[in-house]
């Protein structure tokens, strides 16, 4: 195969505006990975952008490789990333039906016509047959390519096959000179020798099509003007183009996507673990950041502009902008922008949604959820981090005495223990029981005292969270944890500083 880059990448691409007629064709095999995300989400791009149409098909023909389920997640996985569809099996439309098993019947007649027309023949050979021939092509050192054996039966010895019920399938007749070709918008003119064509299956014995025959057949009759896909079928779209030809059909625009890589070596995928949408979903990622994210994984404005919500990526898109070379997924940079995302959200937004995480540690203790979705939101960068951030404030996790040694905060065991015994009667009868009140009192004493405020507040933060670094401080903590928490919190940890200063002491000695 051999493509040819356009002359001038930015060439302007002429698109009338209401005729776009896009398609996001999944198959139902599993959960929807991010490159397919990223498929569907260019797709719907295209077609809002120009006020076309956007179209969901489920390419269900290779029925072993369906998983249960999976026609449902898709739609769950659309409208949870809000791209909606015009049409499609669960919307409706008057292309349908939008699924290919349902469609059965549209395809057979399609291929009879090419059989008639010379460009397709009936293929009655084994399973058994074409492995041994495969085999032999192997011993020789050749790959394997459909001999066209069956090419070369007599319309008699045919009609006796196909009247004996002997099962068939119909292939494909690829020319064996010249060349196969098709227009890329990204990959320019693309163009492959056909004698390095197999004769791919259209019809398979189960009477059904192939993906290489059913994609033909439905972009066609349901007017896609545009198709946008994965760069894997960069290499058989030149086969497609004769499909379409010898119907005597228009192809669409063709626009071959670069995969996403998780790295320089490998593309991203889920059988290495890599996260499906749902994944990123049910992690905590805000669906609005990664598609932001994902947008601009092979794509960008021409701009320094980073953010962009489903609307603006609308206006912003253009084709033209599309990049060739392989993206990579970079999880960081995705973490990234969904921190900035989350620090963008009202207060009421965050608090709905952080409010299940802070129950998967808190729930039942009375903690007051919306202050600490105050004191956390600048801090969540993915929200299954949650619950281990705020669960100190359920139950105290164990922790080392020397975490209240801290020479920055001039902080030591010896004045640990004073520092505690100073907060306890304050603490004690602070009054109201308020945020502002508790400040006051700490403050005042620390002042009059003479000591610094970290000495103070930095063991009484150890005391209250067993840990050193806290969604807000000392006094925040406290006021969340209520009195009787607090002081409870606070005896224990005197009570450990007092009987373990000796032996915590001991090497200095
Ligand atoms: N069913 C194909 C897939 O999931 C779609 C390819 C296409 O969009 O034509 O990869």
């Amino acid at each position: 195969m051999h493509a040819n880059d356009h002359p001038d990448h930015a060439a302007p691409v002429q698109i009338v505006e209401g005729t776009v007629r896009t398609r996001f064709a999944p198959s139902p095999t599993g959960y929807l990975h991010l490159g397919g995300l990223r498929t569907a989400l260019y797709t719907y791009l295209l077609a809002r952008k120009y006020k076309g149409s956007f179209i969901l098909r489920i390419e269900d023909t290779d029925q072993e490789r369906e998983v249960p389920g999976a026609v449902e997640l898709i739609y769950k996985s659309m409208a949870a990333a809000g791209l909606h569809y015009d049409e499609g099996p669960d919307v409706g439309g008057d292309y349908g039906p939008y699924i290919q098993t349902q469609r059965r019947d549209t395809y057979l007649p399609y291929a009879r016509q090419l059989v008639e027309s010379g460009h397709a023949y009936y293929c009655f050979c084994t399973k058994e047959e074409l492995e041994s021939r495969r085999a032999e092509a192997t011993a020789r050192g050749e790959t394997f390519k459909y001999d066209k054996h069956c090419l070369h039966l007599t319309p008699h010895q045919i009609q006796e096959k196909l009247q004996s019920g002997i099962p068939y399938v119909i292939r494909q007749n690829v020319p064996t000179e010249g060349t196969a070709d098709f227009d890329d918008l990204l990959f320019g003119h693309v163009e492959a020798p056909c004698d390095t064509l197999d004769d791919n299956v259209l019809i398979k014995t189960d009477g059904l099509p192939t993906y290489n025959f059913a994609n033909v057949v439905d972009d066609h009759l349901m007017g896609i003007t545009h198709v946008m896909r994965g760069t894997e079928y960069l290499s058989s779209t030149p086969k497609y183009n004769l499909l379409y030809k010898a119907l005597g059909w228009t192809p669409p625009v063709y626009v071959h996507l670069p995969v996403v890589m998780k790295d320089a070596t490998r593309k991203l995928s889920k059988r290495y673990g890599d996260p499906s949408f749902e994944d990123l979903l049910q992690m905590g990622y805000v669906k609005e950041a990664i598609i932001n994210f994902i947008a601009l994984l092979g794509w960008n404005p021409g701009d320094d502009r980073e953010f962009f919500t489903l609307e603006e990526l609308v206006e912003a898109f253009d084709v033209r902008r599309l990049n060739k070379a392989p993206a990579i997924f970079n999880m960081e940079k995705l973490t990234w922008f969904n921190w900035e995302y989350i620090r963008r959200m009202t207060p009421e937004a965050y608090l709905q949604m952080v409010t299940p995480w802070f129950d998967q540690a808190l729930a039942g203790k009375n903690i007051d959820y919306p202050r600490l979705a105050q004191l956390m939101q600048d801090r969540t960068e993915v929200f299954n981090r949650v619950p281990d951030m705020v669960r100190f404030l359920a139950q105290v996790p164990e922790h080392g005495l020397d975490m209240y040694v801290n020479k920055k905060q001039k902080s030591s065991l010896e004045s640990a223990v004073t520092a505690l015994e100073l907060c306890r009667p304050l603490l004690a009868q602070a009054a109201p029981w308020t945020e502002e009140a508790i400040h006051d009192a700490l403050l005042g004493a620390i002042q009059q005292a003479g000591l610094k405020n970290g000495t103070v507040l930095w063991p009484l933060r150890i005391a209250l969270s067993g840990q050193q670094s806290t969604p807000g401080g000392a006094i925040e903590i406290a006021w969340l944890l209520g009195r009787e928490e607090t002081l409870a919190r606070l005896d224990q940890g005197l009570h450990r500083l007092r009987t373990a200063q000796p032996a915590a002491t001991a090497p200095e000695a």
